[in-house]
């Protein structure tokens, strides 16, 4: 049962093949077997799942319900969910339960997708493999001694070992496609402005978007279907009508235009990866897609300027964490000033205090023009050379990231090394454009994932040519041992 997706759980659910609450039941039972080696999920919410469930069992048998009426998902924990416990993966935040929903969980539940919980994440979202959450490390399931990816590696790691068969994400920097590169699965980072971010904790709010990470190419359309919407609450939400994704699916990729950036496949990249990479781009070939070499001249700027921009915003987002109104409060405070020091220092963990730094010191006024502003201008260098790109191509390819999962503690004193591995995704968020992964090969047994970034609100067109790869090809349908 684990194996089937979305679309054929659909099917199974309308045609009586099994209820909602027996697949609701079937994942919680997977999740109690598996979390405790994967340690993917914060929270289990099973009593609102079967109730739930249950009725989503009455809207199918009285033939109301769309694609996702009934299927069990996850949200990863930067979600805002009613009454449940949000943490966002940080101590400030263990004992937050929000009195309302965000905008991404509202619209899931509204189409009958089933909560079963809440995924494991880096601290405030920030990091490459997990290892800052408060809670705790995420396995990868393909080899538990190594990491899953993050941001969003509890959402990615579940997907991988199907305790559900989606979960919820957010993509800053890469954290949707770096772990879902990791764990063999697939994963989309919509255009900024696709999906509301309201409710959605910020990291930084000029790169956070939320999106799906699913089994296939296909999932992922059925859920971003669901997710995307135009909502005033988020000031930054674009309004603009949300296209039919899976009518498009099935198009031919037969002339379409796939750039191939050169700067993509310069040193540091993985022979193995290179080699699944180039696999896959042949077999679009005798698809009879184009290949087309580009250039993304100003990609080498993009993680220099990210590690500016972003933190310069986080450290503005995360002032409101103060011990005042919500989150952690340190014990007998001798004065207000006390209070906000002993606070934040006790629920932040070391990353989110880097981050902060760093930050603060690129927004305060003697650096604010040498930092800053630059950074700016870098941006618009680097969105430049997409826009000047996609007047050549319809979808641009390469590599998700350049090496496959690396073991735990491996980039953990250098926190250089770590935002490296956002090389190839960063410039997508600085650019605003949607980038998706899909796994396309295994390198001694770890799953690598392949990059289709595409035009600004053209997620149909990586997802059509994702879901025609994924039709001549198994990659996606391979899974870690020891599931069943
Ligand atoms: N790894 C990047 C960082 O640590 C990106 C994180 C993200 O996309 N949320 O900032």
């Amino acid at each position: 049962m684990y194996k089937l997706s979305i679309a054929e759980l659909g099917e199974g659910l309308r045609s009586k093949a099994f209820s909602s609450r027996e697949l609701t039941e079937y994942f919680l039972r997977r999740i109690a077997a598996l979390n405790p080696l994967y340690n993917a999920l914060i929270t289990v919410t099973e009593n609102s799942a079967l109730a739930a469930a249950t009725h989503a069992d009455k809207q199918l048998s009285s033939g109301i319900g769309g694609d996702l009426c009934g299927i069990p998902v996850l949200h990863k924990d930067i979600f805002c969910t009613q009454g449940v416990r949000t943490s966002c993966g940080s101590k400030m935040l263990d004992s937050f339960v929000p009195p309302y929903n965000a905008a991404v969980v509202e619209n899931l539940a509204s189409a009958g997708a089933i909560m079963l919980g809440k995924t494991n994440m880096d601290e405030f979202a920030m990091g490459s493999s997990n290892e800052t959450s408060f809670y705790g490390p995420v396995k990868n399931p393909w080899d538990i001694s190594r990491v899953p990816g993050g941001s969003s590696g509890g959402s990615a790691a579940a997907v991988a070992s199907r305790m559900a068969p989606a979960a919820t994400a957010t993509d800053t920097g890469g954290s949707i496609r770096q772990p879902a590169a990791l764990c063999g699965v697939s994963g989309l980072k919509p255009t900024y402005g696709r999906i509301s971010r309201w409710g959605m904790i910020a990291f930084a709010s000029s790169l956070d978007q939320a999106g799906p990470i699913a089994g296939s190419a296909e999932d992922c359309a059925i859920l971003l279907q669901a997710m995307a919407s135009y909502d005033p609450r988020d000031s930054t939400s674009v309004e603009r009508s949300v296209p039919n994704y899976r009518a498009t699916l099935n198009n031919s990729v037969a002339g379409v235009k796939i750039g191939i950036p050169k700067e993509y496949f310069l040193s540091g990249l993985n022979p193995g990866v290179e080699a699944a990479v180039m696999s896959s781009l042949s077999t679009l070939r005798d698809l009879g897609a184009e290949l087309i070499d580009i250039s993304l001249p100003n990609s080498h700027l993009s993680v220099p300027a990210y590690y500016v921009i972003a933190p310069a915003e986080a450290s503005a987002n995360l002032s409101r964490f103060d011990g005042v109104r919500y989150g952690h409060r340190c014990a007998d405070p001798e004065d207000l000033e006390d209070m906000y020091r002993r606070s934040r220092a006790e629920g932040f963990g070391e990353e989110v205090q880097r981050r902060i730094l760093i930050g603060s010191y690129c927004l305060s006024a003697g650096y604010y023009d040498a930092y800053y502003r630059k950074a700016q201008q870098v941006r618009q260098l680097i969105r430049q050379d997409f826009v000047e790109a996609f007047t050549q191509v319809d979808v641009i390819m390469g590599p998700t990231c350049p090496s496959p999962a690396f073991k735990f503690g491996a980039k953990g004193d250098d926190p250089v090394a770590m935002y490296l591995e956002d090389i190839y995704t960063i410039a997508t968020n600085l650019a605003g454009l949607p980038g998706m992964s899909i796994p396309c090969g295994l390198v001694e047994g770890n799953p690598v994932g392949l990059q289709l970034i595409g035009n600004y609100f053209d997620e149909a067109s990586i997802l059509n040519v994702a879901h025609q790869l994924q039709r001549v090809s198994n990659w996606h349908t391979q899974h870690p041992e020891g599931l069943d």
